[in-house]
């Protein structure tokens, strides 16, 4: 995957991330009214800070689908990102393109009958 593929796909997933998080913004604004001790001045940066405490108010398939995400971001980092963690191959174009979060090949996500990732509102 070249330079230029791999930018795009963080750019990407970033942009998820995002986008599911600040479904949760509402939820975070009245927890942080309750807990009032924290100090988060811009909520549409996507600092660690505000991502962790965004995930405690997650439910639990949002939860995963963050975490897939970020395990995502970090293949990128790790240059592994686009192969399938589970069998080593390059997993295809049109997948990463609908799931750019996608860890396995369309066979291995078959054959270990994972459940589907939630779509991106
Ligand atoms: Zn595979």
């Amino acid at each position: 995957m070249s330079p230029a593929d791999l930018d795009l796909a963080r750019q990407r997933l970033h942009d998820r991330r995002r986008a599911l998080l600040a479904r949760y913004h509402r939820t975070l604004d009245l927890v942080d009214e309750e807990l009032d001790s924290r100090e988060i001045e811009d909520v549409d940066t996507s600092s660690e800070q505000w991502d962790a405490q965004v995930l405690t108010a997650l439910s639990v398939a949002d939860r995963r689908h963050a975490e897939a995400i970020g395990a995502a971001l970090e293949r990128v980092a790790a240059g592994s990102y686009g192969r399938c963690v589970r069998c080593g191959a390059v997993i295809d174009d049109a997948r990463l393109a609908a799931l750019p979060e996608a860890p396995t090949c369309i066979g291995c996500a078959l054959e270990t009958d994972e459940a589907p990732l939630p779509r991106a509102p």
